[in-house]
This record gives structure tokens, sequence and C-alpha cells, in this order.
């Protein structure tokens, strides 16, 4: 365990000491919660408190919404060339503060350096830049009706007009909090939309620091709110707030359920980004060593605290016993530690409480009879790591692989024909991704057609990009993310129909 953080940017340890009690931003102003509440938010790989941030409550949640609906007219006149130029700005100024940002998500959330320097805040730049692209290129259509009964002498014309759905509130989760923030941001602000963003309770740091670097970018004051606080408390009050239009949500089914049931008093719009359990399809003609180092990062990657994660993975029975071996051996080769040091390259989970949720998984695929192969640890001597877990001899209908479980623990299963694995891949209530590793490109291209999830990898997984939209089937949730796609989450269409 390399548990000796080794951070460089003293930016951090500026942000970090300076008091962030009232770092809520609402209206364009900093704020502390009006009720005084704080929540601790703790550096997972050492257990210690890093930063007191505010628990946002009924009184904050309503002046931020308020702020929003008062700067949204104003947003949405703004022409489409100057919402992209703001858009590019906050891309080159989350670029400029690359280090800073990636070692605060190591910090706060706990993952390793690199995921958050080469994948993450990279991730956040091309959303604002996709995004600030398509702020242009919003367009309707123009329709011509078949209506025969206009005065006589007239004509008929009609034409949509695509316009922003209003005050957006987006939830998110604390995985991937920077990248998942800019996936709501970035589309939301570019339909013309102001936003309350609520982010996670135990990873907002970064949301807070965006906050104070999309200012510098010119966006104007009330654009985008922040408030920080408990998710039963601040999530559930914007989810039932009747001056939100519409709630961009990414977290678990269960709270996704939730956000849905309160959305309802002003039928809200409401896109959810829910859990997945994905299925890693291996086979017998893959190429293994591509196979089995992508099937690993399929789910050890962010120690599995990724919403695609390949958490299930299927191999055929003619290379069951190698792919096996191999991904024990990929487990075992993993160098764990705090998030800041050079040589880690899995961290802790993000939480106390994910970890014990995650050890219980593990306890209980053992007591079904399950075999863990490696892993099934957790490691200590502080912090909140589980080791890479390999589970095999397991059932369709254990928990280990029907549950999310969102961490580091992949189960394997074994298959002798095509019918067979796609009748096992599909037999999920999520649908939120999947992976195929062959080397023929019909069985590629006929297993994704045959797959029900929003995205299918091939000899690839977890391959993201502001282009690509993702987003789930069945329980994994409705709407999609990036891609132009998500646009339309946050626009209405209106219809104009004329006789002239
Ligand atoms: P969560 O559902 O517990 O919380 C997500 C967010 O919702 C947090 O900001 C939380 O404070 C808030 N929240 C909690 N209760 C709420 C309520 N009653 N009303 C409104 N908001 C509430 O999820 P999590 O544990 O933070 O994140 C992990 C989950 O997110 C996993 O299930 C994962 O698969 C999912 N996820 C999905 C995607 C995707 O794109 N589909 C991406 C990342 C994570």
């Amino acid at each position: 365990m390399h548990l000796e953080p080794i951070p460089s940017a003293s930016k951090v340890a500026a942000l970090l000491a300076a008091p962030m009690e009232g770092r809520m931003l609402i209206g364009g102003e900093w704020c502390a919660a009006q009720a005084g509440g704080t929540i601790d938010s703790v550096d997972p790989a050492s257990g210690k408190v890093i930063g007191t941030v505010p628990d946002a409550g009924a009184a904050d949640v309503d002046r931020a919404v308020a702020a929003a609906a008062a700067a949204q007219a104003g947003w949405a006149a703004t022409p489409p060339a100057e919402r992209a130029r703001i858009l590019w700005r906050i891309a080159d100024v989350i670029e400029a503060n690359i280090d800073e940002l990636s070692e605060l998500e190591a910090l706060d959330q706990g993952k390793p350096l690199y995921v958050a320097r080469w994948a993450e805040v990279p991730g956040a730049v091309g959303q604002f830049r996709f995004f600030a692209g398509q702020a242009m290129a919003i367009e309707g259509a123009t329709i011509t009706p078949s209506i025969t009964y206009q005065p006589p002498g007239k004509e008929m014309r009609a034409w949509t007009l695509r316009e922003p759905v209003g005050v957006v509130a987006a939830i998110v989760p604390w995985n991937s909090p920077i990248v998942l923030t800019a996936m709501k941001l970035a589309p939301a602000l570019a339909a013309g939309c102001a936003v309350v963003l609520k982010p996670a309770e135990d990873t907002s740091l970064s949301a807070m620091r965006l906050g104070e670097l999309i200012a510098e970018a010119g966006l104007p004051a009330g654009v985008l709110n922040i408030v920080t606080g408990r998710g039963a408390q601040a999530g559930a009050l914007l989810a039932a707030h009747p001056g939100v239009d519409k709630v961009a949500f990414t977290g678990s089914t269960a709270t996704g359920r939730a956000v849905l049931d309160a959305s309802k008093g002003n039928l809200k719009r409401v896109s959810l980004e829910l859990g997945g359990k994905s299925p890693v399809i291996v086979m017998d003609d893959a190429d293994l060593d591509l196979a089995i180092g992508g099937a690993a990062n399929a789910i050890f990657f962010n120690a599995g605290q990724v919403c695609v994660a390949g958490s299930r993975a299927y191999v055929h029975a003619s290379i069951y016993d190698k792919v096996v071996e191999g991904l024990a051996a990929y487990a075992q080769g993993i160098a764990l530690g705090h998030g800041l040091n050079p040589e880690t390259q899995m961290g802790p989970l993000v939480s106390a409480r994910q970890a014990e949720r995650v050890e219980g998984f593990i306890a209980a695929a053992r007591s079904e009879g399950a075999s863990i192969l490696t892993g099934g640890e957790r490691l200590g001597p502080a912090g909140t790591f589980v080791s890479p877990t390999v589970v095999a001899g397991v059932k369709p209908e254990m928990e280990i692989v029907r549950e999310e479980v969102f961490g580091p623990v992949l189960a394997v299963q074994k298959f002798e024909d095509v019918d067979e694995v796609v009748a096992a891949a599909n037999d999920s209530v999520y649908g939120l991704a999947a992976s195929v590793w062959t080397e023929s490109l019909s069985s590629g291209h006929r297993l994704s057609s045959r797959i029900r999830a929003g995205t299918v990898w091939i000899n690839c997984h977890s391959m993201y990009d502001a282009s690509l939209p993702i987003g789930g089937m069945k329980q994994s949730g409705y709407g999609r993310d990036s891609g132009r796609e998500a646009l339309d989450n946050y626009l209405e269409t209106k219809t104009v129909c004329a006789v002239v």
C-alpha cells in the first residue's frame, strides 16, 4: 500500500486551508447555509476530515431556485454564439487548472491522480467544448402540414422552435464528480437553461472550485447556482420544488425512483442516468491479451465505482481457465494506495459506508457458496480500501450477479454458445452498457444488436467521449448524457402553425 500522499500543487493546500462553510453559490454570491449546518468532507484514504461544506436546507434551496429563475430569461436570450464563447472559456479555465482540480478529486474522492488527470478532468473539458459547438447548432424544422381547411386563397406554414426547458436541478453522484457534473452543466447551459447544481455530500469540493472557475469564465451571476448538502434534504427538496422545471439526475436506481416520485407535483421533466450491472463477454476468438487487460480494467478502474463497470464477465468455456487465471493475476498486481501517491493504481472506496456495503456483497457471495479467487478483503491500516476481487462459482440468481456492487468485485461465469450468453447478459433489470471481446467483425456486430444496453463496446470498455451518447435501457434510466441527444433533455419543442 502506498499510503503516503504526495500532493504537488500548493493551490490545493491553499484551497483546503480556506474556510469552506461559506462556499455555496447562490445568485453570484458565496454563502453559508442559512441554518448554519455543515457536512464534513473526508479523505477516504486516511479517514481525515479535509473540509467542512454547507449543508443546504429549504431556505437555501428556495433562494437558489429563485436566483436561477431570475437569471433564466436573460441567459436564454443571450445569443448562441455568446453562450458558446462562455462555454469554450469554461473549458479553457478548467484546462488551465487541470492539475489542481485533479488533485482535489484524488483527495476528496480517493481516485488515483492519473484517473482524474488523464480521464475525468479532460472529460469535463471535452463536454464544455462539444456543447459550445452545440449551442450554435440548435435547430427546429419546417413542416408542410396536410390541413385542407385554411381560408380560401391562404396557405399554411408550420415550423418548430427549440426552447430551453427552464430551471434545471442537476443532481450528481460521488464516483466521478467533475466529469458527471460537466455532463449536466454543459448541455443545460448550451440550451439556455439556468441551473441549480447539487453535488454529492461526500464529494462537493471540486464543484465548489468549478463554481469559482465558471464565474471567472464570465457566466452571468445566477445562471449557475451550487447548493451543497444531503440527498435526503437538499436533493429531495430540489426534486420536489415547484420552481424547478427539470431534474437531470445521475445516481442509483433506488434514488432515481425517489426523484421521479418527488417530481410529480409539477410534472417536471426528468432524465435519469442510473445504475448498471454491465456484462463483459469474452468470445472464444478474442485477442486474450487485449481481453484480459480490458476486462480487468473494466471492473477495477476507479475501484469499480463506475456506473458502466463490467461487473459480470462471461467467458467462453474453451478459454475460461486461461482468462480467469489472467484476471486474478491482474487483480493481484494492482498497487493500492492514496490517490495522490504516483505509484497508486487503485484508491480506496469513497466512504466507510460504501466499503461496508461492498464487504457485505462479498460476504453474501461467500455464504451462498461462491469462491473468492482473489481479494475479498478490507485493507488497512487506515482508509476504506477493499482489495480487487474476482469471484467464480457464481449462479445467475446470486446477489453478486444481480445487484450493482459499485466496488472492485468481478463475478465470472462460463458459457458454451452465443444464445446462452445473450440470454445471460440480458437477464438483468439493468441495461446500461456491455462489452464484447472478439476478433470476428460479424459476431461483434451481431452481439451488439442483441444486447439490451444503452452502449455496447467491442474490444474496449468504458470509452467515453463528449460526442457519444451514454445512458440506460430498462432500469438503468432514460434520457442520454453526452452527444447531440443530450441537448434534447434541456429543450422543449414548440410548434408554430400559421395561415399566411
Ligand atoms: P445516490 O443515488 O445515492 O446519490 C446520487 C445523488 O443523489 C447525490 O447527490 C445524492 O445526494 C442525491 N440524493 C440522494 N437521495 C436523494 C433524494 N431522495 N432526492 C434527490 N436527490 C437525492 O448515488 P451515489 O451512491 O452517489 O452514486 C452511485 C450510483 O450512481 C450508482 O448506482 C451508479 O451506477 C450511479 N451512476 C450512474 C451513472 C450513469 O451515467 N448512468 C454515472 C455515475 C453513477
